[in-house]
């Protein structure tokens, strides 16, 4: 059996979870409603994120342009998303909403801009 305590994230109430597995059998407690069950199981079983950083732009009003995933991706992944926003370059127009990369560290997600540049 194997037991986390964690703070659910997805409203700020910021309910105290208690998230219990034993085999493929997840128990919730703390929870105020149906949606901190299902961040407290995703949590313990494959937490996910999504990432925000900045890209550089050549040619644009400023040297880099805010990013985030379009998706939630693995916490595991996390560092190779960065590791290839690091290395990505865009050149100018920047529009928010713009596909800076369609598979960012083969992860599946897209990558957008959230700033015009
Ligand atoms: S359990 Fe429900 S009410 Fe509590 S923080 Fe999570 S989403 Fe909000």
């Amino acid at each position: 059996m194997k037991t986390m305590e964690m703070t659910c994230i997805r409203c700020p109430m910021g309910c105290r979870l208690t998230v219990t597995q034993e085999g493929e059998t997840f128990t919730v407690t703390g929870n105020t409603c149906r949606r901190g069950e299902e961040y407290g199981i995703q949590e313990m079983s494959c937490p996910m994120r999504t990432v925000t950083s900045s890209v550089r732009v050549e040619g644009g009003r400023r040297p880099v342009c805010s990013v985030k995933t379009a998706e939630n991706v693995k916490k595991a992944e996390i560092p190779a998303v960065l590791e290839a926003i690091r290395g990505l370059r865009v050149t100018a127009p920047v529009a928010i909403g713009d596909v800076l990369d369609p598979d960012i560290a083969g992860t599946g997600v897209k990558l957008v801009a959230t700033a015009n540049d």
